[in-house]
């Protein structure tokens, strides 16, 4: 089958300034890919570039045709910086979008789906920034299409609206929608995307599942114990990699059926475990790695997913440094 988006060596420079340097990327169709990267990295040009509203070196394909030649109807887009008519109703907007389409999912349903039937009639000035957000996604979604591109579709959106778009956009891969999507939320990219590709400067530097990415980049998992005495206070010989923090031991690479040895080999060495938080890595240690910074506004694993955990009482796990 043709790949959905074929891009090979795009070059895009303003000036002197380099945006993208030699991007290439395959999205077969069906495919959910997230790209992130710092702020500057180039993501909204690459996606403007593939959308066929810039300028380009370079080739990319779209299910085989130009950018600038491919079937509108098939396209869904959300750009990042998309501000509708402020005075139309949510349901209005919608129906706007739908009529410049022959073939359209009925916009009630588009509201149902971005979860706006309540404020069908609420002009888009007075709805809240979510809100406002979930309806602009909306009218990427009105002809069905099968390749939808989405730059930063929640950003601005509090957590219960994030959820309810999660859902709605792994209900669209599920009937073959091919996605593709900017975050700065890497939980949003783990769970949403089978692929990742991470751009910085302008490249993109890595490019695989998140599982994979985690495995090659995110290090090792973290158990901290909070022991009683300090556990500088007695000698140690654990087979794994620890450092002492205060009254905190870490201990690194331990899995989760381990943890309950390692408190029985405190316990035997006297050290009384008084808390454990045990963490695994993460995306956004994957991003912290390569893109040499920390996750702007990130947010917690737990809001996205659930670790699996250990079977302590006391075990807890927390969200990406
Ligand atoms: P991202 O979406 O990852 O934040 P962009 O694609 O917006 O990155 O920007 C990549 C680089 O190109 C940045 O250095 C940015 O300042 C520059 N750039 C983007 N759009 C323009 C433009 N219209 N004119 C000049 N420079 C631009």
């Amino acid at each position: 089958m043709t790949d959905a988006i074929v891009a090979e060596d795009v070059r895009r420079a303003y000036g002197d300034t380099v945006a993208l340097s030699g991007v290439s990327l395959s999205v077969p169709a069906g495919e959910v890919f997230a790209l992130v990267g710092p702020n500057g990295a180039g993501k909204t040009t690459l996606v403007r570039s593939i959308t066929g509203t810039t300028d380009y070196e370079g080739s990319i394909a779209l299910f085989g045709d130009h950018p600038r030649t491919f079937d509108r109807s098939r396209l869904g887009l959300l750009p990042q910086d998309f501000t509708p008519h402020e005075r139309l109703t949510a349901q209005e907007l919608i129906a706007y979008y739908a009529g410049l389409y022959d073939q359209t999912h009925p916009p009630g349903q588009i509201l149902t789906d971005v979860g706006l039937t309540d404020s069908a009639e609420v002009p888009y000035e007075d709805l809240s920034g979510g809100q406002q957000r979930r309806a602009c996604v909306g009218t990427a979604l009105v002809n069905d299409p099968d390749l939808l591109i989405l730059d930063e579709p929640t950003t601005g959106i509090d957590p219960a609206g994030r959820r309810h778009l999660w859902t709605l956009l792994e209900e669209l891969a599920e009937t073959g929608t091919t996605i593709l999507l900017t975050t700065h939320y890497m939980a949003e990219a783990e769970r949403l995307a089978d692929r990742v590709g991470l751009l910085a400067d302008g490249e993109l530097v890595a490019v695989d599942t998140p599982a994979a990415l985690i495995d090659a980049h995110g290090g090792e998992t973290r158990l901290t114990v909070e022991t009683t005495p300090a556990p500088n206070a007695v000698s140690l010989d654990l087979e794994y990699r620890t450092a002492v923090s205060g009254t905190e031991l870490v201990v690194y690479d331990v899995g989760p059926t381990e943890i309950g040895a390692v408190v029985d080999r405190l316990a035997a060495a006297g050290l009384e475990a008084e808390s454990l938080t045990w963490s695994e890595p993460s995306l956004a240690d994957v991003y912290l790695e390569l893109a040499g910074e920390s996750v702007e506004g990130n947010i917690g694993r737990s809001e996205g997913q659930t670790p699996e955990s250990g079977d302590l009482d006391a075990l807890t796990t927390e969200g990406p440094s």
